[in-house]
C-alpha cells in the first residue's frame, strides 16, 4: 500500500490505524484451515462518516477494503489475498435506538450478539439469529447468517428490514425503512445480506426482534443411530409443530462435548430440542414430539425448563465447534455446511455418514436439522497436503450430493474464498448476474477482493 494512503488515512483516524504486525496477524487470519494473509493496515472508524472517508481514501488510491466484525467467518473471508486495509467495527458498538412498540432495534455493525442480548433481556425482547460465535451484526448480515433458532424465527434474510451502506463511490445509502414490508422498487436489502463485504461495508442495521416467549421448555434425547434422530426431525417439520430449535450432535460429537465441558450426557446420536409459546402449548408440542421420538425409538428425554437448566443443556451445543477440534489437538476444521429440502435429509445424511466411514480423519457430524442444515467437521492435519487433499474431495462429493438433492452448498457460513468453485456449480448462469452487479457496484474490484465471485 502506498505511503500517502497511509498517511491520509493517519490523518483522519490518528491511533486508530494500525500496522502493528500482532493487529495485522490477527486480522489476516480465520477459524478456516485456509493459510493466514495479513491486511497492510487495520482501520478503526467510530461513525459512519469516518466509514466512508476511508473508503474515499482507499478508492482514490486504489486500495483493497475488507470489511471486518469479529473475524469468526469459517471460509477465508476476512483474509487480505491481496494487502489493503481491514475495516474493523469493533468500536461502532453503539445500540441507536429499540422500539417495543414496534419491536426493532437500530444497531451500528460493530455490535455484538451477545453485547444485543444483554441489552434487550431486561425489556423482554431478543433477537433471534444466534451464531455459535459472538460474531458481529455486521458480519451477520454480511455473511446471511443463521442459527439454532432459524427453524422458527429465520436467518438474518428475514431480521433485517434496513441497511446503511457506504458504497465503493462514497455514496451512504439505505436499503430500506422501518416498515415491516415494502414493494418499493429493487431488494436492496437482500442484495447486501450475504454479500460478504463484496459490495460495500455496511456501517448501520435495522433489526426485527421478537418477546421472549412465555414459557420455554428445552429437552435432550439419545437415539441408538443417526437415522433415527434425522427421521424423527423430519416427522417433526412435516407434521407442523412449530419447534423452536431442533438440532443434532452425533455420538463422535456427543463424546468430544462430554470430555470439553464434563458433561455426562449418553455417547448417542442426540437431539437436542427447544419448544417456545404459552406454557399450555409448550407443553402441548413437547408431548407430541416425545411420542414421535419414541415411535421412532427415542430413549428418555431429558427435560429444562428453568433458565439454568436450559443453559446447562445447550451447553453440550454451544461447546460443539471448539469441543471437536478437541478431538485432535494441532488440526484444523475442514467445515461444510450443506443445506437441502427437508425431505432429501435423510438420504444426503445416510451417503454421507457411508462417506465419513472411509476417512482417515474424525468427522464429527451436527446440524440444524429442522432447517435441512448439517455440518461435517474434518479434522484435518494441516501440515498434511494429503489429508488436505481427501478432506477436499469428501467436501467437494458432499456439496455435489446436496446440489443433486435441490440444495445449496452453504447454508449459513458463506462463500469467501472455500466455496467458490461450489457456488460456480449451484449458480450456473446466475453467476455472471453476480458478476454484473459486482462490476456495476465496485467497478475497480477494491471490496474484499477475490472473495464469493474469485478474481
Ligand atoms: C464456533 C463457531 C460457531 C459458528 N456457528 C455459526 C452458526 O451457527 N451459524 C452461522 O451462520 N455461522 C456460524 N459461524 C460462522 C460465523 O460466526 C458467522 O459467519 C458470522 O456471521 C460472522 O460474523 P463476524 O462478525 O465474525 O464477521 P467476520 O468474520 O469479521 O466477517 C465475515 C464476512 O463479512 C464481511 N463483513 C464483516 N462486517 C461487515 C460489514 N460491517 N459490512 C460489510 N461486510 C462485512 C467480511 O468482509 C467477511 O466477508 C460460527 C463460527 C464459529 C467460529
Amino acid at each position: 500500500m502506498e505511503e500517502r494512503a497511509t498517511a491520509e488515512l493517519r490523518e483522519l483516524l490518528g491511533e486508530r490505524l494500525s500496522t502493528a504486525p500482532s493487529v495485522l496477524d490477527l486480522h489476516g487470519r480465520d477459524e478456516s484451515s485456509l493459510p493466514p494473509s495479513p491486511p497492510d493496515a487495520v482501520a478503526h472508524p467510530r461513525s459512519t462518516e469516518e466509514a466512508a472517508a476511508i473508503v474515499a481514501i482507499c478508492a482514490r488510491h486504489r486500495v483493497p477494503v475488507i470489511p471486518f466484525g469479529a473475524g469468526s467467518s469459517l471460509e477465508g473471508h476476512v483474509l487480505a489475498t491481496r494487502g489493503g486495509v481491514s475495516v474493523d467495527t469493533q468500536l461502532m458498538d453503539q445500540i441507536r435506538r429499540v422500539s417495543l412498540p414496534d419491536l426493532d432495534v437500530t444497531v451500528q455493525a460493530g455490535v455484538r450478539r451477545v453485547a444485543l442480548e444483554q441489552r434487550l433481556g431486561p425489556d423482554g425482547l431478543f433477537f433471534s439469529v444466534d451464531p455459535g460465535a459472538d460474531a458481529s451484526l455486521g458480519g451477520m448480515a454480511a455473511t446471511g447468517a443463521s442459527g439454532t433458532n432459524t427453524v422458527r424465527y429465520g436467518t438474518m434474510r428475514e431480521n433485517v428490514l434496513d441497511l446503511e451502506v457506504v458504497l465503493a463511490d462514497g455514496r451512504v445509502i439505505h436499503t430500506g425503512t422501518r416498515a415491516r414490508k415494502s414493494s418499493a422498487g429493487y431488494d436492496l436489502t437482500h442484495l447486501f445480506v450475504g454479500s460478504e463485504g463484496t459490495l460495500g461495508l455496511i456501517t448501520e442495521l435495522t433489526l426485527r426482534l421478537h418477546a421472549i416467549p412465555e414459557a420455554v421448555s428445552a429437552a435432550a434425547c439419545p437415539f441408538a443411530g443417526v437415522e433415527a434422530a434425522v427421521a424423527t426431525a423430519i416427522a417433526i417439520v412435516q407434521a407442523g409443530v412449530s419447534i423452536a430449535r431442533c438440532e443434532l450432535l452425533d455420538a463422535t460429537m456427543m463424546r468430544a462435548v462430554n470430555e470439553h465441558a464434563q458433561l455426562d450426557h449418553p455417547a448417542a446420536p442426540t437431539l437436542f430440542l427447544e419448544f417456545h409459546g404459552s406454557p399450555a402449548g409448550v407443553e402441548e408440542d413437547a408431548r407430541y414430539v416425545a411420542e414421535l421420538a419414541r415411535e421412532h425409538g427415542g430413549g428418555d428425554f431429558t427435560w429444562a425448563s428453568r433458565t439454568e437448566d436450559r443453559n446447562r443443556l445447550w451447553r453440550a451445543r454451544h461447546n460443539a465447534y471448539f469441543a471437536g477440534l478437541a478431538l485432535r489437538p494441532g488440526c484444523r476444521a475442514l467445515t461444510t455446511d450443506v443445506c437441502v429440502p427437508v425431505s432429501e435429509l435423510a438420504g444426503c445424511i445416510e451417503e454421507t455418514l457411508a462417506d465419513v466411514e472411509q476417512l482417515p480423519f474424525p468427522a464429527p457430524l451436527l446440524g440444524h436439522l429442522a432447517d435441512g442444515n448439517f455440518h461435517m467437521m474434518m479434522l484435518i492435519d494441516p501440515s498434511d497436503p494429503e489429508e488436505r487433499r481427501i478432506g477436499q474431495d469428501a467436501y467437494d462429493r458432499l456439496v455435489a450430493r446436496a446440489l443433486a438433492a435441490g440444495g445449496t452448498c452453504t447454508g449459513e457460513h458463506g462463500v469467501g474464498l472455500g466455496k467458490r468453485r461450489s457456488l460456480a456449480d449451484e449458480a450456473g448462469a446466475a453467476l455472471g448476474v453476480m458478476r454484473s452487479l459486482k462490476q456495476a457496484l465496485d467497478p475497480a474490484g477494491l471490496f474484499n477482493p477475490d472473495k464469493v465471485l474469485g478474481a
